[in-house]
């Protein structure tokens, strides 16, 4: 209903991680905008930047977190300008603050549907209320794929986790399994070695997805140890994570892998339900669109992880943004 004038906390274990909201403003009554961007992440953030900077009157609606998979992570070092690396936490929030300089504002809403209207205009029906738009850029991210195996949503926040950087501190010293061969689980096995004693890094193959820079760091790490050609078939405990059932894929040998934690990084489904039988998708649910990021429909946008896009990456998602606010901008200048 309106945003929020608290700190917006994630539980980042022994520290509490804050994401500042903005100004307090009472519940919106206008809802009639320009531009209306569903999701602040990277993506959305941006987009609201540069929809603001344009003049137009912009919203972005958040449902959860501000910064979306970006605050699942502790350190990004690859975003251009900042050399030495910067905490995900930092750049989010100056992304936030950088979109809320220029207008935008950040709404706590759920967008549920979008309907296009007879004259082109978007209605966008939330949890709380329904937004008429010119304009509508869906920034809606991607959320953690399922294994599917046993004990894995029985043990989830016991021990099964899809963030390191919330629940790695509560392994000190502890032995843990970190599930993938992407630059999620990479990064993350790397980044938990900070806490655990040791980081079993289990992945379905011999060759890694992610980027050869981070594998070698993780290879020269003494903590972390490769377990390859390898799937977790179940996860044990009873209250809390005991331990995996490994099976290897090529030998079929299983064996039993006592830790305390596991960590899942197999990959991001696209939370692309919003645009269903409004867009096109390709085989992994992403949104299709166009180098100017619309999806087919005048007026309606898909960017970052949302969209069909070879590379993921925060960098790409606030391009990805800045090009749709740019289109929209334009759209909506030859509605006039
Ligand atoms: P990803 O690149 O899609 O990798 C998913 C990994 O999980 C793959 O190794 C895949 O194995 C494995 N996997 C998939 N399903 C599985 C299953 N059912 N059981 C076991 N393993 C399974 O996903 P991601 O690592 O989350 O990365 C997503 C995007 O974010 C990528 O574009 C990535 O570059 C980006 N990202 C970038 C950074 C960065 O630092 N720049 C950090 C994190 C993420 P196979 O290889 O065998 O398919």
């Amino acid at each position: 209903m309106f945003t929020q004038d608290i700190p917006f906390n994630l539980k980042g274990g022994f520290k509490m991680i804050e994401i500042k909201m903005g100004e307090f403003f009472d519940e919106i009554k206008d809802r009639d905008v320009d531009v209306l961007i569903i999701g602040a992440g990277p993506a959305g953030l941006t987009a609201g930047m540069y929809a603001g900077r344009a003049g137009l009157k912009s919203f972005i609606l958040e449902k959860g977190t501000i910064g979306g998979q970006l605050c699942l992570t502790d350190w990004v070092e690859d975003y251009p300008g900042f050399p030495d690396g910067i905490k995900a936490v930092e750049l989010i929030n100056l992304m936030k603050k950088h979109a809320e300089n220029f207008g935008a504002k950040i709404v706590r809403e759920e967008a549920k549907k979008i309907e296009i209207l007879d004259n082109g205009l978007k209605k966008v029906i939330t949890d709380s209320g329904e937004w008429k738009a010119k304009a509508v850029i869906v920034a809606t991210g991607s959320y953690h794929r399922k294994l599917g195996v046993k004990g894995e949503s029985e043990l989830i926040g016991r021990g099964v986790s899809n963030c390191a950087v919330c629940d790695g501190p509560f392994f000190k010293e502890k032995d843990v399994v970190v599930v993938g061969g992407g630059d999620s689980a990479v990064t993350e096995a790397i980044y938990l070695t900070r806490f655990a004693k040791k980081v079993y890094l289990v992945h379905r193959r011999d060759k890694f997805r992610a980027q050869k820079f981070y594998v070698e760091r993780a290879k020269n790490n003494p903590k972390i140890e490769f377990i390859l050609d390898t799937i977790v078939t179940e996860i044990k405990g009873e209250n809390k994570v005991e331990g995996v059932v490994l099976k290897n894929v090529k030998k079929g040998e299983i064996r039993e892998l006592p830790c305390s934690a596991v960590f899942i990084f197999i990959g991001l489904i696209p939370n692309s339900e919003i645009l269903k039988g409004i867009a096109k998708f390709d085989d992994r649910n992403a949104v299709i669109t166009n180098d100017k990021m619309e999806t087919g429909v005048p007026g309606i946008y898909a960017v970052g992880d949302v969209r069909s896009t070879p590379l993921r990456q925060a960098v790409t998602a606030a391009s990805d943004g800045a090009i749709a606010a740019m289109m929209a901008e334009s759209y909506i200048s030859d509605l006039k």
